[in-house]
């Protein structure tokens, strides 16, 4: 008997037209968790960085400021006597290589994060109401 009761109570109620949707409470949205890559914005999405590796070396009346080109020294400004001694040589920041491992990325060249999207409600397709009968079939 009581059943009864609640199955007539359930058919007025889905006789009632649209009800607030239960999953958006009514907004027509949800906010949902993804997870995106994206090309790390350190190194531009390729994994490594060009070795600029900058260094002064001071000697007996000499200084001679190197950069690393390539994974070798040049000298970029030299002053005194006996400069320029170390051009050429390989440069020990980045073993010869000329690049330098992003550390951001760990040289994947894409970071991943979770991002927060509003999508439209799938229950109600946005609109934030949705029929008796569908509320009671989702
Ligand atoms: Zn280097
Ligand atoms: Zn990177
Ligand atoms: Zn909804």
């Amino acid at each position: 008997m009581r059943y009864l009761i609640f199955l007539i109570f359930s058919l007025f109620i889905i006789s009632c037209g649209d009800n607030p949707c239960s999953i958006c409470n009514g907004n027509g949205k949800v906010i949902s968790d993804r997870m995106i890559s994206q090309n790390c914005d350190n190194c531009s999405g390729k994994g490594y960085l060009i070795c600029d590796y900058t260094f002064e070396n001071t000697g007996f009346a000499s200084a001679t400021t190197y950069k690393c080109s390539n994974g070798k020294y040049i000298p970029l400004s030299v002053a005194g006597f006996n400069t320029g001694q170390l051009s050429g040589h390989t440069c020990s920041k980045c073993n010869g290589n000329g690049k330098l491992k992003c550390t951001k990325c760990s040289g994947h060249g894409k970071i991943s994060k979770v991002e927060k999207t509003e999508e439209n409600c799938a229950l109600c397709s946005g609109t934030g109401r949705v029929s008796k009968l569908q509320s009671l079939f989702k």
